[in-house]
């Protein structure tokens, strides 16, 4: 049995679960699924027993819940079904209630049924989450206890002792209070997580100094360009700008002025450049920039005017003013052609910039 279980929970995590929602109410779904999967199971094997015990209207209403439960595992686990996720989940807790309060009126077998309930407090967390869950648990209860001590037991069709009634719903509002506080722990657990990770990917892509997108950063904006520019069969350009003679800032004005001076020449980057460009710090003292839809002419247009505005706004700190200048090559890039190769390409153009004296723009297209 052991076994079973945990070759069930593997094939679950390995298999199914890829296909359920990745990002926001991942484990929510997660959860759901297994609960319905499980839920299923058991109920289906306790209907086989009802009805070979001959209780046919338990039977029925089991086989139904199983189905229902069935149903909401594989809603769930569909990304094709996404929009009707909510909705099995509440199909789902709809057949486990009334069954709960089926077992509670009829007694099940030998008045053993009702123990079930206890199961509704977990199953309800796992599939609505806190907020919702202590609702839907509130109103089983208030529903349940209604059954149970309606005046001269006119609800139910067995007879139960008070103590059993009363001890019924002390563990169960018990067991509600356990599965909430296991609920939010899991939950705040859960977000305590998915911001630590937002944060790390944030930090992975983006420089802290400059807090421009590092090349991990603009690599993801690259990818996502080049599908588009596939399908729009668009022309994009791309940039290579470097500070000319920065490492003689550094040696006169000591290496924290020279970051101060690359925090400078970032900001006056961004505000040159068109909404629509992505700027990026590519390494030391080199950014890239991607125009996208953008042909050669357009560009060198473009970053001559870019150049004029960095070389028009010196940095300037108490009674220090220091003036920047780039050197700037550039190559246009087709759909067929890979962002990297194209980055290669201006690089080379960069290079000749340099070679012609620095504080200049080369198009990949007249450095040939
Ligand atoms: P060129 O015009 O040929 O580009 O000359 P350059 O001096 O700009 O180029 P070089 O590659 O010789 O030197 C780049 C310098 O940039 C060396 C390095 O110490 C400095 N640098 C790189 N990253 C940083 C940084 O984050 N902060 C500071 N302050 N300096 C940096
Ligand atoms: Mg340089
Ligand atoms: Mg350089």
């Amino acid at each position: 049995m052991q076994f079973f279980l945990r070759k069930l929970i593997r094939y679950y995590r390995y298999k199914v679960d890829k296909s359920l929602n990745t990002e926001d109410g991942y484990q929510q779904s997660f959860l759901a699924g297994f609960f319905g999967l499980m839920g299923s199971i058991i109920a289906f094997f306790t209907a086989l027993n009802s009805f070979v015990i001959q209780l046919y209207s338990l039977a029925i209403c089991l086989f139904l819940v199983s189905a229902l439960l069935l149903l909401s595992f594989l809603i769930l686990k569909s990304s094709t079904y996404k929009r009707f996720h909510n909705l099995s989940r509440c199909i789902a807790l709809l057949g486990l209630f009334s069954l709960g309060l089926y077992l509670i009126h009829s007694g099940g077998i030998n008045n053993s049924g009702p123990l079930w309930i206890y199961i509704i407090p977990s199953v309800t967390f796992a599939f609505l989450g806190l907020k919702l869950g202590v609702i839907a648990n509130g109103v089983f209860f208030v529903l349940s206890s209604i059954l149970l001590f309606f005046p001269s037991d006119a609800l139910l069709a067995t007879t139960y002792s008070y103590e059993f009634k009363t001890r019924l719903m002390y563990v169960f509002l018990t067991i509600v209070a356990l599965s909430g506080v296991y609920e939010a722990a899991r939950y705040y657990s859960f977000m305590r997580l998915k911001s630590m990770k937002e944060k790390y990917e944030h930090q992975a892509q983006f420089d802290y100094l400059t807090l421009l997108p590092n090349r991990r950063g603009i690599q993801k904006i690259l990818n996502k360009e080049h599908q588009q520019r596939k399908l729009s069969n668009s022309v994009s350009t791309i940039a290579t700008l470097d500070i000319d003679k920065f490492k003689a800032i550094n040696d006169e004005f000591g290496h924290e002025m020279g970051d101060l001076v690359l925090k400078h020449a970032s900001k006056v980057l961004s505000e040159c450049i068109r909404s629509q460009d992505s700027l990026a710090r590519w390494g030391g003292e080199e950014f890239l920039l991607l125009l996208p839809d953008t042909r050669e002419a357009d560009a060198i247009e473009l970053l001559e005017s870019v150049r004029e505005c960095v070389e028009k706004t010196p940095f300037e700190h108490d009674t220090i003013s220091i003036s920047i200048t780039l050197s700037i090559g550039l190559c246009e890039t087709s759909p067929d052609v890979d962002f990297n190769e194209t980055i290669k390409l201006s690089d080379i153009s960069l290079y000749r910039a340099k070679q012609a004296g620095r504080n200049t723009v080369f198009a990949y297209s007249s450095a040939l």
